[in-house]
């Protein structure tokens, strides 16, 4: 069997795309990804599912075309975990439009937000991702879960439901389930925990040991460094920032997580995942740094 090629990307049209020669036209996106040297774009549908049809079929062909996987990032609003009932009813449904999209765009990845809206103690907590996993399986029939699989990611803010566990207990019980893992928001959530590539490791390592090497292999990732407060997630940032004050928990004064641990991690794991990067204004950029340093050993 071969062995799926690593793929970095881009969430969204960078604003170096709008201001290049291809700019003026949005479906110029793929011609311009494969001419830099990259191949995935995750679509951020993040405002809700709009695409028309007719374009939806124009991205799948220029996709094809230019060699560039799709995937889907669903509505913020997505909130599957909400303590009300007609707003996890008006999730599950922007859910079904996703995979109706993806079906037409040939996409096979939708990566979502567990969200907020569970209340606020640990009792509401747990019933609220509960209340999640039954939505999801309650759903499963109407979906074509066998070409395309949802994304549970990891939620940059502390309060957010879309701690590692809590992803891990989703793809447990959720079978068309698979772990988005967002390296910043992890570092953000847990106040600075993604300070190595051993720290890397070890998240890799739990994936494998609680959903097996299959899944781990299936994982998806969000790469970019950012900043962060006690409550979680700040703000994006691109990769190489310096900071002007290094914290307790950190170890230099470079925004985390960084490329070159990501890799090593990834490398060390032997692991060919698709990779997405949401660096501040420079996705495209930090999409191709790290595709450089994994590549660059190996040939
Ligand atoms: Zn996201």
């Amino acid at each position: 069997m071969i062995k799926e090629k690593t793929k970095f990307g881009v969430a969204g049209f960078p604003i170096n795309f709008f201001s290049s020669q291809y700019g003026k036209k949005r479906e110029n996106i793929f011609k311009w990804l494969e001419e830099i040297g990259l191949d995935c774009l995750e679509l951020q549908c993040t405002y809700g599912i709009k695409m028309k049809e007719e374009q939806a079929k124009l991205y799948r062909e220029l996709a094809n075309q230019h060699n560039i996987t799709l995937t889907i990032h669903a509505p913020y609003y997505i909130s599957l975990a909400s303590q009300k009932q007609e707003v996890c009813e008006r999730s599950k449904l922007e859910i079904k439009k996703a995979f109706d999209l993806a079906k037409v765009l040939g996409v096979k990845r939708i990566i979502f937000h567990p969200g907020a809206g569970y209340g606020k103690t640990d009792e509401d907590r747990k019933n609220g991702l509960q209340q999640l996993i039954t939505a999801l399986n309650s759903i499963k029939d109407e979906l074509d879960t066998t070409n395309i699989k949802i994304y549970p990611e990891i939620g940059g803010k502390v309060n957010q439901l879309g701690s590692l566990d809590e992803i891990i207990e989703i793809c447990k019980k959720v079978d068309y389930a698979r772990p988005c893992i967002d390296l910043a928001h992890l570092h953000a959530r847990e106040l600075g925990s993604m300070t190595s590539e051993n720290k890397i490791i070890e998240v890799l390592k739990k994936l494998e040991k609680e959903l097996g090497r299959k899944i781990l292999e299936e994982t998806h990732f969000h790469v970019y460094p950012v900043d962060f407060t006690d409550k979680g997630e700040k703000i994006h940032k691109a990769f190489g920032d310096k900071k002007e004050e290094i914290t307790l928990f950190e170890v230099d004064n470079e925004y985390m997580p960084k490329a070159k641990d990501y890799i090593n991690a990834i490398k060390k794991m032997n692991l060919h995942p698709i990779t997405i990067c949401e660096a501040h204004n420079t996705q495209d950029i930090g999409a191709k740094l790290m595709k450089n340093l994994y590549y660059e050993k190996t040939y």
